[in-house]
């Protein structure tokens, strides 16, 4: 890993839930990445970036301390980091690239679900368990509560039936866990996504040249992901009714139907998912032969 080469150094998280889909978008950008082996770096065949792969709590850090260029790393993570060295006057400058697509979740307060709850001022003098402590420390601020923390690296969800503390502050994605381990979700007091972020002062005119070619395919992609192309054949006499279900669909290709002077295909690049109940809506229009396809790549 030689930090004078003007490679560009991208962090992504070696396993767990962000893993895969960094991986997937860099691919999906056209890195052609060998991650066979449980390598820490992994050089991209065809341009000229070296992967490193960490744990995702070293991301923001190795970003900000000027050691990779770019990283892809969790907003919860990544304002931790921040807040923590402020706090310790270390540096923490960065600029996000990109929100990301992937790695939705949202830090949140738990109790005990027989505990009774009224409140953020119900926390007063109770011991909270998190991983967050800068975080959870900035809302309790803003609350005007005064509550302890105890930082766990893991395992934060036991805390209250191990008797270590009164509530939790934990990222939650659908609830299964602090349900299954008898907690109530009471408070949100952060929302996360995956970021791409850059160290502040790259400079290197190469590199710099990299990261202007990624971004546009990087947004490329991810408005791939949300967008479907959507083909119907519909009555010439519902169309206006029928394109005005269809979300972002202002510019549909119209064809006609061989044989068939009644009905016109409709094909369009839909900005987001069709659900079940406008397909249902479309067919009472008369539509018929609804399909919804994923679009690979995209660019306009
Ligand atoms: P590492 O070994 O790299 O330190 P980790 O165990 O700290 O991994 P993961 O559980 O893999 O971290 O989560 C990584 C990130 O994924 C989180 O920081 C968060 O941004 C995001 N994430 C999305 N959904 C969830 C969820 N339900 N629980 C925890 N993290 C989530
Ligand atoms: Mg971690």
């Amino acid at each position: 890993f030689n930090q004078n080469s003007n490679r560009l150094r991208i962090a992504m998280q070696k396993s767990g839930r962000l893993s895969q889909e960094s991986q997937a978008l860099l691919g999906s950008c056209g890195l052609k990445i060998n991650l066979r082996e449980q390598r820490l770096i992994a050089h991209v065949e065809n341009m000229a970036i070296d992967i490193l792969r960490v744990r995702d709590d070293d991301i923001p850090g190795l970003v900000m301390d000027g050691v990779c260029d770019l990283g892809i790393v969790g907003e919860n993570v990544l304002e931790e980091e921040s807040l923590q060295r402020q706090l310790d006057n270390e540096p923490c400058d960065y600029a996000v690239l990109s929100r990301l697509n992937f790695g939705g979740c949202r830090l949140s307060i738990a109790v005990q679900q027989e505990s009774a709850y009224d409140g953020p001022a119900s926390l007063n003098g109770k011991t909270i368990a998190t991983t967050y402590p800068r975080l959870l420390n900035r809302y309790l601020k803003q609350q005007g509560v005064q509550a302890r923390i105890v930082t766990l690296k893991g395992s934060v969800e036991v805390a209250p039936r191990a008797g270590l503390a009164d509530a939790i502050c934990d990222l939650v994605s659908t609830g299964a866990t602090l349900e299954a381990n008898g907690l109530k979700e009471v408070e949100v007091i952060y929302r996360s996504k995956a970021v791409l972020i850059q160290r502040k002062d790259l400079a290197d005119a190469a590199q710099l040249k990299l990261i202007n070619t990624l971004m546009p395919r990087i947004n490329a992609v991810m408005q791939a992901n949300e967008s479907k192309y959507i083909m119907l054949h519909a009555p010439k006499a519902k169309l206006s009714d029928i394109i005005a279900l269809l979300p972002g669909a202002e510019n549909p290709t119209l064809l006609p139907l061989a044989g068939n002077d009644d009905q016109m295909a409709v094909h369009v690049v839909s900005s987001e998912t069709l659900f079940w109940e406008t397909m249902e809506q479309l067919k009472s229009l008369g539509a018929s032969s609804i399909l919804v396809l994923p679009i690979e790549k995209m660019m306009e």
